[in-house]
């Protein structure tokens, strides 16, 4: 399907056009950054009164995800609608749609945001992941399979961030953990045992026109994201270009239009399984604002109102570290110090309450050559109080 293009209007049409997102978080945040950029207005569909996008956008609509009449305001108000977390529910999405270009589209966030239905999907497109049973009923209890132990427990909707997940190591671990989680339908995956992980994201158009960047490589620490690298030698080429081409079938089975992530581990024999998609622009492809030629919220804007989707290009080696609440445990962290630095870039997400695991912000590092952006994220973590990666070494 092609659409027509949504300019920004402006000095051409003497009214503003304003895009739509539904999420008030850090990304919803960025996407709205992006937008005004190019000369768009923005609104964002938010409960929370103080949520980082509502702050920064011309129109904040404070109301639940389903409200009729909040819904009905931004509609209104907009000329084309985003979404920026999973869990916005899809039947929002799909009212939205009915009147106005909408991505990604309420089929894909539906199934996105249902692990049992996500896993069916890359099945589907022949991506292999971690073993897994769908726990639904007792019987689904009962009939799991030995092989799947030690595991995880995940609910099926609404977790991030680790949340909603489970470590189980017997049978008995995994009855109680169930019923911990009120018998919601759950996933239970085998435990892998994993050598690194990666994530690819793509921008599919309406008329299925797709890029995409480099593969990253992203270290989790308690379940949360904590590092990303983005360069070059990062990952084995051969690995590289196999997740890539797994992440371009998911896009294109599920006819996506927008900016999509998809997360994979790396087992210690070398083989690549998929984890989880994310409908949206991700936690991992931060470094693109500071180290690629076009961010991956400039191409989420692009996506969503037509523009042509010029291939991203990786300029600088980058490494993007997150920074947790845990931080400002003892007062704000030494930011001078931090951006003392040259190629130190730091981003905030202007949330006033800290508290441990919640993304406030991330300091994406780039340089010239791999050398020197580890040396650099090798000062910064000190800086920091964060622990850096075994191989980074001072210059
Ligand atoms: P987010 O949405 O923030 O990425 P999430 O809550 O959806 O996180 P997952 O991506 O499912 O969580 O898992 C978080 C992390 O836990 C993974 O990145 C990985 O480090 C670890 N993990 C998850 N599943 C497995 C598994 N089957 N085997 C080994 N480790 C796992
Ligand atoms: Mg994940």
């Amino acid at each position: 399907m092609s659409l027509p293009v949504i300019l920004p209007g402006g000095a051409s049409t003497g009214q503003p056009t304003t895009l739509g997102v539904m999420g008030g978080g850090q990304l919803g945040r960025m996407f709205a950054h992006a937008a005004q950029r190019m000369g768009y207005f923005t609104a964002v569909l938010d409960p929370d009164v103080a949520s980082p996008a509502g702050l920064v956008s011309h129109c904040h609509i404070q109301a639940d995800y389903l409200d009729e009449p909040g819904l009905a305001q931004l509609m209104e108000r907009c000329a084309a609608i985003t979404t920026e977390f999973e869990n916005v529910p899809a039947p929002a999405l799909r009212t939205l749609g009915a009147r106005l270009p909408v991505a990604p589209g309420a089929e894909s966030v539906a199934i996105a945001q249902d692990r049992i239905k996500e896993k069916a999907h890359f099945v589907r497109c022949g991506v292999p992941c971690a073993p897994y049973a769908v726990l639904q009923t007792e019987d689904d209890l009962a009939a799991v399979a030995d092989t799947l132990l030690p595991g995880i427990l995940k609910t099926a909707r609404l977790g991030y961030d680790g949340r909603g997940q489970v470590r189980v190591r017997t049978r008995a671990e995994l009855t109680a953990a169930w019923a911990n989680l009120q018998h919601v339908p759950c996933v239970l995956e085998q435990l892998l045992p994993l050598q690194a992980e990666l994530s690819v994201i793509v921008a599919r158009g309406w008329d299925g026109t797709l890029v995409h960047y480099p593969p990253q490589a992203n270290l989790h620490r308690d379940g949360i994201l904590a590092i990303t690298s983005a360069y070059e030698g990062n990952l084995p080429p051969a690995l590289a270009q196999q997740a890539i081409e797994a992440t371009k079938s998911i896009a294109n089975g599920l006819s996506y239009v927008g900016v999509l992530c998809v997360e994979f581990f790396v087992l210690q024999d070398g083989t690549l399984i998929v984890n989880e998609m994310a409908p949206r622009p991700h936690n991992s492809g931060h470094y693109t604002l500071d180290a690629c030629d076009v961010s991956q919220f400039e191409l989420q804007v692009r996506t969503l109102v037509g523009l042509p989707l010029a291939a991203p290009r990786l300029h600088s080696p980058a490494i993007m570290l997150n920074l947790l609440g845990d931080l400002w445990l003892q007062g704000s962290p030494d930011f001078a110090q931090v951006l003392a630095l040259p190629g130190a870039h730091l981003h905030l997400y202007g949330k006033l309450q800290p508290k441990p695991g919640r993304k406030m912000g991330h300091l994406t590092l780039t340089a010239a050559t791999v050398a020197q952006v580890q040396a650099k994220a090798l000062v910064a973590c000190r800086v920091l109080g964060i622990e850096p990666l075994p191989g980074w070494s001072a210059p």
